[in-house]
């Protein structure tokens, strides 16, 4: 068998070649290609996929994390709490608009945001609670809510891998403030490219970002504050408007491969999330935990398995925040998944006898002799 990786995105794109080249091929020959036309269309296309008043397509994930806050009011001399465990772009979001990110810990099975954590790192700074719906799973929002309305905070959802995921039947993305999502390659709806967008029940959240994303002008050429250059490209909104209606089908087929691990793995080395039951997760990625992931790593790969890891360090201790004094053991929990966590083959496109090899191949590890 070839070798079989965590992720691929050459499976997909060769089942959609001519359509997808098609909607280039549409841009370039209208010459639509900033902003304009397809990225308005994918805007209502996305903001009635998610069920939200309203959509603001962005230049990408981070940026729709600034201007989301940005537009909400954060900025210096503010505090934003966020999980420790994330793509390190939550926080930049952030530290952009001049405010500090304060991490909380997270759940030791969910891998969520911990809300009681959270609420511990409330200070009189406290603007307002990102979480993140990891691995495409829903962070137990109402929770978190509940903590942010005793202390008058904000919340928002980092949504950037839980494009379709759902939250006690709701997608993501409508319930708070504001919701990030990213086009990245690998996320499950996928651009040629960058991509990013901003989902709101409310009007006025998504009006500004129009215009700062816009150079900060209502009209063209009339800037009425410091605005700047955040819009989709018209070749992704097309490309993204075709993705979108597949979306459903990737996502489903995600949840039957994540349903065959879920069943087929039986190493008790192995732990993968818990899925609460108000969670009805778009995996993403296939997260699991092994202690000794070195070598399980290289036991995988001596098969002819890739996986990945997602995120060796969390942001606590990455270097670029080490000017925030955290030390190794403030948020243990976040720490110890870091060390352990590991990202098993997910994407649509894997075929059932792969996922059963691989199942195969992670229930053979650390028995006799391996
Ligand atoms: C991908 C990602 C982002 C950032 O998105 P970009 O489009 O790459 O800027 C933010 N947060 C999380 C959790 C992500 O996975």
């Amino acid at each position: 068998m070839e070798k079989i990786e965590w992720m691929n995105l050459t499976r997909q794109f060769d089942a959609h070649r001519d359509e997808w080249m098609d909607a280039v091929r549409r841009v370039c020959e209208e010459t639509a290609f900033s902003g304009g036309k397809y990225e308005a269309q994918f805007e209502k296309d996305f903001a009635a996929y998610i069920g939200a008043q309203g959509a603001a397509a962005v230049s990408n994930g981070t940026h729709a994390l600034f201007l989301a806050m940005k537009v909400l009011g954060i900025g210096p001399g503010d505090e934003v709490i966020v999980p420790a465990d994330t793509f390190i772009a939550t926080a930049w979001g952030v530290s952009y608009n001049g405010a500090v990110p304060v991490f909380a810990d997270i759940d030791p099975e969910t891998w969520e945001i911990d809300p009681v954590d959270a609420e511990k790192r409330i200070t009189e700074k406290t603007k307002a609670i990102v979480g993140v719906h990891l691995y495409g799973q829903p962070f137990d929002i109402d929770a978190v809510q509940a903590v942010a309305d005793r202390h008058g905070l904000m919340v928002l959802e980092d949504c950037a891998q839980a494009h379709g995921a759902r939250y006690k039947g709701q997608k993501v993305g409508v319930r708070t403030k504001a919701g990030c999502f990213s086009f990245y390659p690998g996320k499950n709806l996928g651009a040629f490219g960058e991509g990013g967008a901003v989902t709101s029940q409310d009007p006025e959240v998504i009006r500004k970002i129009q215009i700062l994303k816009n150079h900060g002008a209502e009209k063209r050429y009339y800037h009425d504050e410091l605005g700047y250059n955040m819009r989709l490209e018209g070749i992704q909104g097309a490309v993204l408007s075709c993705k979108l209606k597949c979306l459903d089908g990737w996502n489903a087929r995600r949840k039957e491969i994540a349903a065959m691990y879920q069943q087929g793995l039986h190493n008790p080395r192995i732990r993968l999330q818990k899925q609460p039951d108000f969670s009805d997760s778009v995996y993403h990625i296939m997260a699991a935990e092994v202690d000794d992931r070195d070598r399980f790593m290289a036991w995988i790969e001596e098969n002819g398995v890739t996986a990945g890891i997602h995120y060796p360090i969390p942001c606590h201790l990455q270097k670029a925040y080490s000017f925030l004094g955290y030390r190794e053991g403030d948020l243990p929990v976040a720490e110890k998944h870091a060390r352990c966590c590991v990202s098993l083959p997910m994407y649509p496109e894997l075929r059932d006898d792969e996922v059963a090899y691989v199942i195969d191949v992670i229930n053979r590890y650390g028995t006799a002799g391996v």
